[in-house]
């Protein structure tokens, strides 16, 4: 019978050796790993294998998360990454209605806001002057938006900071942008990316199955409308990241779906910079207070899908990001040790985690992800949004130069 982990127990996993913990495995489970682990592969898993993965128990998950840090060591090596950037939720007004969403307000709310393109341009610049390299903009999707709007705050950007990266507009918002201006949508990416958009938060895909998507927001794009702005904008030279939801009413075989399906687009296109699991926040959701969702995702949970995707992903994306604003410092250092070599961004003003009850605040500075990062063993580094710049955060001589030289970047 598989072994019930108490959760003071599934902590210490990072303490063990695998070749301690194989010996406790299933044969089955631990094949699957050393299959994955010899030749840095997810592709070589069979579909049983993986399901067998992301349903691990007991010692069988202590194996996955022991292997997924040998995986990541191997690939990327021993340096975490962290992007300084600027998050702007230019709006929270929005029509959409997802029921895990508790940012989003009607118009007439007292609290909706709208931000000028002006406010816009004028928080780039206050980015800027603090380091940032990246803006990151996202917003509700409010009635009656000017048809090039999201054209035009690319374009207020770009005229007051040129060189800042824009990692801008989810899937949803690019085909609401379609919808508003008509034009077909691999003329609408290059036009964003004419007027300045670098690449496109691989959001709005929580889980990619119209069944689930039915439950959690009815007016969303639907997976296949996901699929075709990704595999567009890879196609038009915008890259994007990737993200799965989980912990709300989907099921592990959800989370393979997903990850072969990244997968296969990742090979088609080699688009995807990163993959990024985000965690349910329930707390102020439609969807927890009606009964419809657990609360959000167990310490296992959180653990095994940082490793999973570390193991299914091998070899195609190998940047797996924790998100620090949906976990809490201390486990988001424990996602770090399975299978995670990234932190995100400092994103000086997170509010869509926040408004759904999230405590792990709105800014994480640099200084903060570099003590966090050390204190979890590893080396910090500042990176830009592709990953093809880094730079070391620790003194050169408290860095071997072997382990400096390790890591390879997508
Ligand atoms: S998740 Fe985005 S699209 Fe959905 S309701 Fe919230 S702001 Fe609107």
């Amino acid at each position: 019978m598989t072994r019930v982990l108490p959760d003071s127990e599934l902590e210490m996993f990072p303490a063990l050796e695998w070749p301690v913990v194989a010996e406790h495995m299933s044969s089955e489970s631990r094949n699957a790993l050393d299959q994955a682990m010899a030749s840095q592969d997810g592709s070589v898993l069979s579909r049983e294998q993986c399901l067998l993965l992301a349903n691990a128990e007991g010692d069988d998950l202590l194996g996955l998360l022991v292997a997924a840090d040998m995986l990541r060591r191997d690939l990327v090596g021993n340096i975490v990454t962290y992007v300084v950037n600027r998050n702007i939720n230019f709006t929270n007004v929005c029509f959409v209605g997802c029921k895990f969403c508790a940012f989003s307000r009607g118009p007439r709310e007292e609290d909706s806001y709208f931000h000028s393109l002006e406010t816009m341009a004028q928080k780039a610049i206050e980015a800027r002057a603090l380091g940032a390299t990246e803006v990151c903009i996202q917003g509700g999707l409010p009635h009656g938006l000017p048809p090039f709007y999201y054209r035009d705050i690319l374009r207020a950007i770009k005229a007051a900071v040129p060189n800042m990266h824009i990692h801008a507009f989810s899937p949803m918002e690019i085909v609401y942008g379609v919808e508003l201006t008509g034009m077909p949508l691999p003329d609408y990416l290059k036009m964003l990316r004419d007027n300045g958009l670098d690449t496109l938060p691989g959001t709005a895909a929580e889980i990619l199955d119209d069944d689930v998507r039915f439950v959690l927001s009815r007016n969303k794009l639907s997976t296949e409308q996901w699929k075709q702005v990704v595999r567009t904008a890879h196609q038009c030279g915008i890259r994007s990241t990737s993200t799965l939801m989980y912990g709300h009413v989907e099921t592990p075989t959800h989370w393979v779906n997903q990850l072969e399906l990244l997968r296969d687009i990742q090979q088609q296109t080699g688009g995807f910079t990163e993959f990024v699991p985000l965690g349910f926040v329930h707390q102020n959701t439609l969807l927890f207070h009606q009964g419809i969702a657990r609360p959000g995702p167990t310490l296992a949970e959180h653990l095994k899908i940082h490793a999973l995707a570390r193991v299914m992903l091998a070899g195609a994306i190998n940047n797996i990001q924790v998100s620090w604003v949906k976990l809490n410092r201390h486990l988001s250092q424990l996602c770090l040790h399975a299978g995670a070599n990234d932190y995100g961004g400092t994103l000086m003003e997170e509010n869509i985690s926040r408004e759904a009850g999230a405590t792990a605040g709105q800014y994480t500075s640099g200084e903060e992800f570099q003590s966090l990062i050390l204190e979890a063993g590893r080396i910090p580094a500042e990176r830009n949004t592709v990953y093809t710049r880094i730079s070391l955060k620790v003194p050169p001589d408290q860095v071997a130069i072997e382990e400096a030289l390790e890591p390879e970047f997508a």
